[in-house]
């Protein structure tokens, strides 16, 4: 078996790119007399007490290594083992543009891996590129079909990706699939997306980085730590291809105040454990809750903060969901997903609107003769054991 070669897998020109150097690259200092960025050297255009000492008029440190320090024994990693994007779509674009050249019409393209229902942001950054998208559904109880992934890896296969917990299924993915394909796929690289990983009693694949030459993991503080806001996604990986990342993004592509509350973030990690734990309690609440309602068709297991959830008429529900002010995401045309809304686990309060709302959908819409409380309820020990 061929082992992995990073540079067989990197486009021809980025294998040979001479990066931007920025000001900061060049003398990384923190005292003397800074006249080498064009920078406005007054001061923030901002009120004192806005700005206070951060000083925002100044480019901040393009490779974020204060956040990348404090994050390294968090995850188990070395810092030279982190990138830090502008959210974790920055370095799902990035991965696409390191290593498939582009060309779907000339036939002659690379191509990347799903698994579908995903996370969509893998097919569009590929087709942003003009990348081929290859597609092996995921089983019916959304699982890695394995031997048909194996079998749709060819030659111009360069990224799998896989999701888990997967959005929108909800679901961690089995270890020994992702295991599976990680073998298998030893000259690719695999990406293992763990937006909600939080939430799932799954532990981390950081710890199979220095196994695994070519696993890639994704992770994020848009989801347990709260901070969707401020744009900033974690790519775990081998240090060269970190340095193949750190070579092709914008010179500084995380602001100074999203730099400044993140590493403050990193002090309150008890707070973000608290908070996961009080959103599976919701989550459990949620879900037993559902279980009431006539309309409810299947809960499907969740390790995430969201629940997939089948409904006898979901584009019904979804759009008298949106009349009443209560939001959640139409998934009923994803495939494997017939009929299935998303739905987001909100505070106490959130929750019993949503199932206010619910219970008087059902009682203006229910037809007479249609029997109460029969719900199918997928099983769901996962719930329980995250509670
Ligand atoms: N991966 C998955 C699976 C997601 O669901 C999302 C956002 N919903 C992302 C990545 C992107 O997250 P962000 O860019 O906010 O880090």
């Amino acid at each position: 078996m061929t082992a992995f070669s990073l540079k067989a897998l990197l486009r021809p020109h980025i294998l040979t790119l001479m990066p931007y150097s920025s000001a900061r690259d060049e003398y990384t200092g923190k005292e003397g007399v800074f006249l080498d960025a064009n920078e406005n050297p007054l001061g923030p255009s901002l009120s004192e007490s806005t700005a206070g000492d951060s000083q925002f008029n100044r480019y901040p440190d393009p490779h974020q290594w204060a956040i990348k320090q404090k994050l390294a024994p968090i995850k188990g990693v070395r810092p030279e083992q982190i990138f830090l994007g502008n959210g974790s779509d920055e370095p799902i674009d990035l991965l696409v543009r390191a290593t498939c050249t582009p060309g779907t019409a000339s036939g002659s393209a690379d191509s990347i891996l799903i698994m579908p229902p995903t996370y969509g942001m893998y097919e569009v950054s590929a087709t942003i590129n003009d990348v081929a998208v290859t597609k092996v559904p995921l089983t019916a109880d959304f699982h890695v079909d394995v031997p048909a992934v194996l079998a749709a890896i060819d030659d111009t296969t360069k990224l799998i990706w896989l999701c888990s917990p997967n959005n929108p299924s909800g679901n961690r993915l089995r270890s020994d699939d992702i295991r599976a394909v990680l073998e298998a796929a030893r000259e690719k690289l695999v990406i293992v997306d763990e937006a909600y990983i939080d939430f799932s009693v799954d532990q981390s694949w950081t710890s199979e980085l220095d196994t695994y030459p070519n696993l890639v993991v994704l992770q994020t503080f848009s989801k347990a730590w709260g901070l969707a806001g401020l744009r900033l996604g974690m790519c775990f990986a081998s240090e060269e291809l970190i340095r193949v990342l750190n070579k092709i993004k914008p010179p500084y592509n995380i602001s100074a105040p999203t730099q400044a509350l993140a590493l403050e973030a990193l002090d309150h990690a008890a707070d973000k454990d608290t908070m996961v734990r009080e959103i599976l309690l919701e989550r459990q609440f949620l879900a037993d809750n559902l279980r009431t309602i006539p309309s409810v068709q299947v809960i499907h297991p969740s390790d995430a903060n969201f629940l997939l959830v089948q409904f006898t008429d979901a584009s019904g529900t979804f759009a008298q969901l949106i009349a009443h002010q209560v939001i959640v995401r139409d998934r009923s045309k994803v495939i494997l997903c017939d009929g299935c809304l998303r739905i987001s686990v909100g505070t106490r309060a959130e929750n019993e609107r949503l199932l206010d709302v619910l219970r008087h959908i059902d009682s203006t819409t229910a037809p007479k003769d249609l029997p109460l409380g029969t719900a199918e309820v997928a099983t769901k020990p996962e719930l329980v054991s995250n509670a």
